[in-house]
């Protein structure tokens, strides 16, 4: 399904990013795995997918920092030659409530998932304009869509993403490149993992399927996204959260 395509999977040593690498792979691209502390669990997603017969490759970089970025997007086209797929995946939480959220916390979540997704679209939008054809996928969360206490910075980062999906879409539409988003609900991975057990049970009382998201729930749809199977959705937000947010 992806075979002969290059794909950049941003925070993709860990969660949800190291399963949409791996799976990427299992169907055919060659993967460069983002990181940005976890040196070593990125190397260690590239030798799993090189074990499988797969192509992979690691790169370091804080995707908050603009320059750095650029600079990643021009080694990548220069050693690649092209980028097919962009998955936004790098992001980060600081909860608390309003009324106790720091400035900085606030910030350092804007700047990580909303800036991040803005810098990786920007920096690789010239190279995809010219292959006339890309496919970005954005990772959002249904908190973007519907809000949630104790999740100011997050959710507005997250419905930020929703807005750079749906614009971009519209910018890039007519050379070929489609630009999605994809909202978890809750998924089982360390960001999810501070949670304790009786809460996790509560939450899952809640949801339509009884069950917390499984990391592969996410990576399918994402893999699914970025194929051309998907060639004519474009601009869309797709839920993966097993009915949790209807
Ligand atoms: P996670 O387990 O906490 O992993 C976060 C990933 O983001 C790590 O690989 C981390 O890389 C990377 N990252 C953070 N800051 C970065 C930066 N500045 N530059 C590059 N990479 C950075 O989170 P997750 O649960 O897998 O979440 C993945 C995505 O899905 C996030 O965008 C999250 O908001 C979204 N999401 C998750 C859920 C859920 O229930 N888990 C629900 C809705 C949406 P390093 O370790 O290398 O720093």
């Amino acid at each position: 399904m992806l075979t002969g395509k290059v794909a950049l999977v941003t925070g993709a040593g860990r969660g949800i990013g190291r399963q949409i690498a791996l799976t990427l792979a299992q169907y055919g691209a060659s993967v460069i795995v983002n990181y940005n502390g976890s040196k070593e669990k990125a190397e260690e997603v590239a030798a799993m997918i090189k074990e499988q017969g797969g192509e992979a490759s690691v790169y370091g970089c804080n995707i908050s920092d603009y320059g750095a970025v650029e600079t990643m997007m021009k080694e990548l086209v220069a050693q690649y030659g092209r980028i097919d797929i962009l998955v936004n995946n790098a992001g980060i939480t600081r909860d608390g409530l309003l009324m106790k959220m720091s400035e900085a916390d606030y910030d350092a979540v804007l700047d990580t998932n909303l800036k991040g997704t803005f810098n990786c679209i920007k920096h690789i939008s010239r190279q995809m304009l010219k292959q006339k054809g890309g496919h970005i996928i954005n990772l959002s969360s249904v908190v973007g869509i519907y809000g949630n206490g104790g999740q100011v910075n997050y959710s507005a980062s997250k419905a930020g993403v929703i807005g750079i999906t749906k614009s971009v879409a519209k910018e890039l539409g007519s050379r070929g490149i489609t630009v999605n988003a994809v909202a978890p609900g809750f998924i089982v991975t360390e960001m999810t993992d501070a949670m304790p057990e009786e809460a996790k049970k509560q939450v899952a009382d809640h949801i339509a399927m009884k069950r917390l998201g499984d990391v592969k729930d996410v990576a399918e749809t994402v893999a699914f996204l970025a194929s051309d199977r998907a060639a004519y959705i474009t601009g869309q937000v797709i839920c993966v959260d097993g009915g949790m947010s209807m």
